[in-house]
């Protein structure tokens, strides 16, 4: 067992988080506080590599393993949670479903242009009444000529506004449950029918637009099909199983910035002729902090490492994600904690990762939904 990063691993953190550093973090306020889609960092992030981590050279991607893509992506997250889920959506959901179950052509077309930058991708599953329950999803795709005509609508899309690629699930047999769901690449401007309806003004993650989409007799051809019909679901479970390593990530990125706030503001905050972090009540919040984030950080690599092996990593995933999302929140509330009454003001970002860690505890499986994972898969072995 090793627990070194191996060179190219180090030099990924290093170029990000430099990155990171000098154009996302003194960004950070203004996005949080504009919710603007940040188009021309994500430009500098395609020329940096960053919007197709762990895709093959051959589609244009950067061909990192993934204990690469999850260091870049929580490094991304440590400068802005929400541009930390931009690029998890873009990627390990909308390129993984094109990736995995796309065929040759589809990639060559969409998977290349969404690893380049040129091109955003969003995954479009849930729905006002089909959340954590997926085969209660109402939105259909009916056979017509050579394509589909959709009909319904989808809730919650990050990136949904500002996709030019969207892997949207419809049932193609609604009478079959699960096993009637298929998933597609919709184009919403080549699709007429496709229709914004608008975003979330939302508690945190400011910057990616979460949307609300409806297809309004949307046809789109057959060859947009991702694999067979009926695939659907068993498509987006495998593609949320890797996708839950990436929102690991993106609560340790969001964690290690609270801690590191925190312990800057302890040890130049004095109260009583002293630096707070003095304190030993403080000092323990620090270590705590700090062991959550190391123990989340493994966690993460664990399942990664699983993945990469090609092994089952259901539960690991589910629980790195589980673990990660929850101390993610724990930790950004003993930052504002050790910040006092200014943690609890805009003067400081502490709240900022308050508001941004608390969403991964939410989206791709919630907490409770996970621990139903986690415990189905524990007592199957
Ligand atoms: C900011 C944001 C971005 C998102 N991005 C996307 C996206 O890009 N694509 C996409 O498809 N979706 C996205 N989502 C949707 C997200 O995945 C869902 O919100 C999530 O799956 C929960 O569904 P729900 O909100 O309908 O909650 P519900 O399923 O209604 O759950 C409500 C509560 O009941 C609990 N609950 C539900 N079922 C069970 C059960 N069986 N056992 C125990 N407890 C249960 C839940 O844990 C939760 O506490 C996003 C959501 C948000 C907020």
């Amino acid at each position: 067992m090793d627990f070194t990063l191996s060179g190219e691993q180090r030099q990924i953190r290093d170029t990000v988080a430099e990155f990171v550093d000098e154009e996302v973090v003194p960004r950070a306020a203004e996005i949080d506080e504009t919710d603007e889609f940040p188009a021309d960092l994500i430009d500098e992030m395609a020329d940096l590599g960053l919007m197709g981590m762990p895709f093959p050279v051959e589609y244009e991607g950067a061909g990192l393993d993934y204990h690469s893509y999850a260091i870049g992506l929580a490094e991304i997250a440590r400068g802005s949670g929400g541009l930390g889920t931009v690029v998890a959506a873009h990627t390990s959901l909308a390129g993984n479903m094109l990736y995995e179950f796309g065929d040759e052509d589809q990639k060559e077309a969409y998977l290349t242009a969404l690893n380049t930058g040129e091109d955003i991708g969003a995954f479009a599953l849930s729905e006002a009444e089909a959340g954590s329950d997926v085969p209660a999803m109402s939105t259909t795709a009916e056979r017509d000529g050579d394509g589909y005509t959709v009909n319904g609508g989808k809730l919650w899309i990050s990136n949904g506004s500002v996709a030019d690629t969207v892997t949207l699930f419809a049932k193609t047999d609604p009478d079959a449950g699960r096993k009637g769901i298929s998933s597609f690449l919709v184009r919403p401007e080549e699709d007429d029918g496709f229709v914004v309806e608008g975003t979330e003004d939302k508690l945190g993650d400011k910057g990616c637009p979460t949307a609300e989409l409806r297809f309004d007799d949307m046809w789109i051809p057959e060859e947009r099909r991702l694999g067979e019909e009926g695939e659907g679901f068993v498509q987006a479970l495998k593609t949320l199983n890797g996708g839950r390593i990436t929102i690991a990530a993106r609560s340790v990125g969001i964690a290690r910035a609270a801690l590191d706030e925190a312990k800057s503001y302890a040890q130049e905050r004095e109260q009583f002729d002293r630096a707070i972090a003095d304190f030993q009540a403080i000092q323990h919040k620090l270590a705590d902090m700090d062991t959550k984030v190391r123990a989340a950080e493994l966690l993460m690599h664990e399942a990664a490492d699983l993945k990469m092996r090609g092994e089952d990593y259901i539960k690991e995933a589910a629980q790195a994600k589980l673990y990660a999302s929850e101390i993610s929140r724990e930790v950004a509330n003993e930052g504002i904690q050790i910040h006092g009454g200014y943690g609890y003001t805009k003067d400081f970002p502490a709240e900022r990762f308050y508001r941004d860690a608390k969403l991964s505890e939410i989206y791709e499986g919630t907490s409770e939904v996970l621990r139903n994972t986690i415990a189905q898969q524990l007592l199957d072995e």
